[in-house]
């Protein structure tokens, strides 16, 4: 257990995803607390979505994930990251397109202003577990 906590510290004060490392926590968090909820004990697999605009690194939020889960329900967990595309509803013509980013222009109408539909999650889609 003080081991867990050093390499958490170690990685907390020697990376810049502090923003990811914080999300670790949040996923543990949740995970700790459905499992309790089933009255299940071990978690087999954890899946996640992650969408495109979440600002979200996803390298940086599997190697914090790594770093946090030795000594809790995660360490012989599964991760795996599901990544979500965007999709965006044009503001103007009403025309669903799937943008690059969040300032785009409707690739239909040319005009600025949408209403994203998919892409800013980041949430736990599944927890497989006995
Ligand atoms: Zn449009």
């Amino acid at each position: 257990m003080i081991c867990s906590v050093v390499r958490c510290y170690l990685a907390f004060v020697n990376s810049d995803s502090m923003h990811e490392f914080s999300l670790a926590l949040n996923i543990l968090e949740i995970t700790e607390e459905a499992v309790k909820a089933n009255h299940v004990t071990i978690v087999n697999e954890l899946v996640l979505d992650v969408g495109v605009f979440s600002g979200v690194e996803i390298s940086a939020l599997e190697s914090a994930l790594d770093s946090i889960k030795q000594g809790t329900i995660l360490e012989k967990s599964k991760i795996s990251i599901n990544i979500i595309p965007g999709i965006a509803i044009c503001n103007h013509c009403k025309q669903q397109f799937a943008p690059e980013d969040t300032y785009s222009a409707c690739p239909n109408c040319n005009n600025f202003g949408m209403e994203i539909k998919a892409g800013s999650e980041l949430k736990v889609r599944t927890i497989v577990a006995e």
